[in-house]
């Protein structure tokens, strides 16, 4: 049996899929669509169905954040600096989507660079709310998690450097993992802020999700941060319940800031696991409260230095009107580069800075290290946290936008899982009285991404 086959043959289905597309054009989901690719890769699938050789994700239609390299398709992480910038490789994720037989569909909408927190930094315009069109979906894989939640493709992959798979994922219904640091290659995936940057899986239920996630992670020759930990089959963990498990819930997830509702959605979904048997303990973690600071200072920092190759020389956008070498990379930058782009280059070059490294970027350094070992402690005892993914339910567009503060803190519950490299499951728990869909998150020590599976799964059954 094949899990993902939808129809009588995959080129129906990556028919359906496109009729979709098309009919929600004005979501704006997608920077490009690749229908004909996707239709020539259709029938090499169904062939291979015929043939009884179709791999694990043969009916699978997926589609993926344009900062990730497909081979022969634009792929411009929604800035103008990379606008025609067409990849000669395929990302090693990529390859083992294909290698199994997963049809890819198009290249979804993001912040630029994938800097944001309500998908409207992109160059290609932003991604609106499918429920309500004046909201934002969240970001920066809005453009990813609304392909999937209006139904567009059966999932999609985003990445997560502060909460940017979860957050969205939360705004809009749906499931969406951040896995462990090193669990995902991210060899061909646009580099923002490389010692936090993940990809993950986006679907509707839990087991989409992991079955996806199953062929994508792994070691990986040509990233020396992927890691030769052995990966599971993740359906496994789908039929467990939660009987005896030890969750902890951090008081200070919970304070000032944080949506009534929201809060008490999560609280009635912790009330489940405890009438189903695992021991609830609430704890603290202090630690939490300089979340928000250590991240913008580190991931700033990595993405001066991961940007600066953007020049005008090597890749995509290239002035026209530079009159020597010098200007050449100043009018490129400055005209290829967004606002919030410009913004994190200059504060990351700011606290890299001699006179302020110690400051600001040794001092944070310090602050993730000791987050890291008190987090490791949390799961001696514990096997799983449960928290709220987002302070906040989906905001006005252009509510944020100007005041970089206020979108900054709204990453503040999603932040701490990448700070510490642990792997964070949000998953769907209930409405708002306005129809709004609220996330909670699930998260577990390094490379356990079962149990994030297992009681996020139980949660939702
Ligand atoms: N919103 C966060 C930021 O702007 C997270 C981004 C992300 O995870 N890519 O940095």
């Amino acid at each position: 049996m094949l899990f993902f086959l939808e129809d009588d043959s995959v080129k129906t289905t990556v028919k359906k899929y496109l009729t979709r597309i098309e009919n929600n054009k004005k979501l704006n989901a997608f920077i490009t669509v690749c229908g004909d690719y996707a239709l020539e890769q259709a029938e090499k699938v169904d062939a291979k169905i015929q043939n009884g050789n179709a791999g694990k994700l043969a009916g699978l239609v997926i589609s993926v954040k344009d900062l990730i390299c497909v081979e022969g398709i634009k792929t411009t992480a929604a800035s103008k600096i990379l606008e025609n910038f067409v990849p000669p490789y395929d990302a090693t994720l990529i390859k083992k989507l294909k290698n199994e037989d997963a049809v890819i569909i198009g290249k979804n909408n993001l912040d630029e660079f994938a800097m944001g927190s309500s998908n409207e930094t992109s160059a290609f315009g932003k991604v609106l709310h499918p429920l309500d069109n004046s909201l934002i979906p969240g970001g920066s894989s809005g453009g990813s998690v609304v392909a999937v939640a209006s139904e567009l493709v059966r999932a999609s992959l985003g990445s997560d450097t502060g909460g940017s798979i979860r957050q969205p994922a939360a705004f809009c219904g749906t499931v969406g993992l951040k896995p462990t640091y090193g669990r995902v290659s991210r060899f061909g995936v646009v580099a923002f802020a490389s010692s936090f940057d993940q990809v993950g899986p986006i679907g509707k239920t839990v087991e989409d999700v992991a079955r996806v996630m199953e062929v994508i992670a792994g070691k990986d020759v040509f990233d020396s941060t992927s890691s030769p930990e052995p990966v599971p089959d993740y359906t496994q963990f789908l039929k467990q319940d939660v009987k005896g498990l030890k969750v902890g819930v951090i008081k200070e997830f919970f304070t000032e800031g944080l949506d009534e509702e929201i809060k008490n959605s999560v609280l009635t979904s912790i009330e489940k696991l405890r009438e189903n048997g695992a021991e609830i303990e609430e704890i603290s973690f202090p630690f939490l409260k300089y979340g928000v600071a250590v991240y913008y200072i580190l991931t700033t920092a990595e993405a001066s230095a991961n940007l600066a190759r953007y020049d005008g020389i090597r890749y995509g956008y290239r002035s026209k009107n530079a009159k020597d070498l010098n200007e050449l990379y100043v009018k490129s930058r400055s005209e290829g580069f967004g606002a919030e782009v410009k913004r994190r280059i200059m504060l990351g070059t700011y606290v890299l800075s001699s006179g302020y490294y110690d400051a600001y970027y040794s001092k944070g350094q310090k602050v993730r290290t000791v987050m890291k070992k008190e987090m490791a402690k949390l799961f001696e005892k514990f096997d799983c946290l449960i928290a709220p993914t987002t302070p906040t339910l989906p905001f006005k567009a252009g509510e944020k936008v100007d005041n970089p503060l206020a979108m900054y803190l709204n990453d503040v519950y999603t932040i701490p899982a990448n700070l510490v490299g642990i792997p964070s499951l949000n998953i769907p728990c209930g409405k708002a009285k306005n129809g709004l869909p609220i996330g909670l998150q699930v998260m577990a020590k390094a490379f356990d991404e079962g149990m994030v599976f297992r009681v996020g799964n139980f949660l939702m059954s």
